[in-house]
């Protein structure tokens, strides 16, 4: 399988290339040339396949260029350390079935394709005798889910900001508490946004970067896509499985716009009518909404809510689905996506009906939010996370009799512990990974946000740098 860039200005690469390469070096983001399809025979055989045996089925239709038991190592070395063999287990309430996406090590979705990008990279690197240094900048899920994707390797030292004392507890131990020699935790004295902006500066110092060999692992990388594909097809084949037939909608809360977009991808996948509706789940940060019901693409303020990690406006994967729906008119991708960043505004009004093809939507505020999760908490004695409950609300509004509604459960209640508080009266019980985390050993430097102190921290702690 060869790779292209969604604005066309990169020769076809192979997979390996697209991890390595993350971010299209033309500005775009990477695509496979072409979405394989199965047919309802090899979907019926997945259908007794364990999590690790389909991860590798799935994934093999976009990955040629990495040995099967090479591969096949790599997706079980990656799900080994989920507290349940299932790893995303769906539970079942009627006709709403909760796919829980949080039983790795930091308890979120995003360790689902962490866990095997940091193995991937691990792997690539080794391969060629060379290292990474990664940075990032979290305002507090991110973070963590990166951290432990890469602990304890070798060619990999990882560079995390964070806002100092603007994330929760939880969320600053969870990073913090990590006190593996290749882990550096930086508290900058500063917002997300300055950290958010710093790394940018440092990434875009060319030498900088090639001299201290910076990588990312933020949510454009392909691989993190194609791992969150995997337990779409698995929800479709449990359920199938059952003895039902399909088709199937998926409710998903979302902010950077990767995880349903790995939904489109297996509906696409999967044999055609499988994946009916994917129903885009936002809080009042609501660009993706106004896209899927109105075709306006239009920035607007970001607002703080109980489900930070989607207090998003411009979502890093759209431009994804942007070239889907031009046709694969690379030019015309590039052309839009340029006019975006001039203006901060897209009208699609034309693409409407091929949009809602894809998609349904709704806006949920807080106040929904938190009374869905009493509500569920009342009538199934189950307790739902803020973001989890954002996309169950949205579920609720737009399901139909007889039709499975699969609801993504993208975190823990536990991480979101105040929220989840307020809307229940009572503390979502806490994990035994999260037990007294307050009072665990930990290791941070709070620094200056200035962008020189920290390339100088960089300089000092990198891995493999070649200094001239
Ligand atoms: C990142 C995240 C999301 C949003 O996912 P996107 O891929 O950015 O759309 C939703 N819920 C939680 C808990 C997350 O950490």
């Amino acid at each position: 399988m060869q790779y292209i860039s969604t604005r066309g200005g990169i020769d076809p690469l192979s997979f390996t290339d697209a991890v390595m390469m993350g971010l299209g070096v033309d500005g775009g983001l990477l695509l496979p040339c072409e979405i394989p399809g199965i047919d309802s025979e090899t979907f019926a055989a997945w259908q007794s396949l364990s999590y690790p045996e389909l991860a590798f089925q799935v994934m093999s239709r976009f990955i040629d260029d990495i040995p099967v038991p090479d591969l096949q190592n790599l997706i079980r070395q990656s799900y080994a350390g989920f507290d349940t063999d299932q790893v995303t287990p769906l539970i079942h309430f009627g006709n709403v079935h909760i796919l829980e996406l949080f039983h790795g090590p930091t308890l979120a979705f995003k360790d689902v394709a962490l866990q095997f990008l940091g193995n991937l990279f691990e792997y690539l690197l080794d391969k060629n005798d060379a290292v990474m240094n990664i940075l990032g900048a979290t305002s507090g899920d991110t973070g963590s889910a990166a951290i432990y994707g890469v602990r304890g390797k070798a060619r990999i030292n990882i560079f995390i900001l964070h806002p100092y004392k603007r994330v929760s507890e939880v969320q600053e131990k969870q990073m913090t508490t990590v006190l593996d020699a290749n882990v550096f935790n930086l508290a900058i004295q500063g917002s997300f946004d300055d950290g958010q902006a710093i790394v940018k500066e440092i990434f875009n110092d060319i030498p900088f970067k090639e001299a201290y060999h910076l990588g990312a692992i933020n949510s454009i990388n392909w691989a993190r896509v194609l791992a969150q594909v995997v337990y779409y097809v698995k929800a479709a084949a449990e359920l199938c499985s059952q003895g039902y037939a399909g088709p199937i909608d998926y409710s998903i809360p979302t902010g950077n716009f990767g995880d349903i977009f790995a939904g489109y991808i297996a509906k696409r996948l999967l044999p055609g009518g499988t994946i009916r509706h994917l129903v885009l789940a936002t809080n009042s940060n609501d660009i993706l909404s106004r896209f899927v019901n109105q075709g306006d693409y239009s920035l607007s303020e970001v607002v703080q809510t109980s489900s930070p990690s989607m207090d998003i406006q411009a979502a890093s994967n759209f431009e994804r689905y942007l070239y889907y729906l031009m046709n694969g008119d690379a030019l015309r991708t590039k052309t839009l996506m340029v006019d975006f960043l001039k203006t901060g505004q897209l009208d699609l009004r034309d693409q409407l009906d091929h949009i809602q093809q894809d998609f349904l939507s709704t806006t949920v505020s807080e106040e929904a939010t938190l009374k869905t999760i009493r509500c569920f908490k009342q009538a199934h004695d189950y307790t739902l996370d803020p973001h989890t409950a954002v996309g169950v609300h949205a579920a609720l509004e737009h399901r139909t009799e007889g039709v499975p509604m699969v609801c993504l459960a993208t975190a823990h209640p536990a991480k979101f512990e105040k929220a989840v508080a307020k809307a229940t009266g009572a503390r979502p019980i806490r994990p035994k990974v999260l037990e007294d985390i307050e009072n665990k050993a930990a290791r941070c430097n709070i620094m200056a946000a200035e962008t020189e102190a920290i390339k100088t921290y960089v300089k000092a702690h990198a891995r493999g740098a070649i200094v001239s």
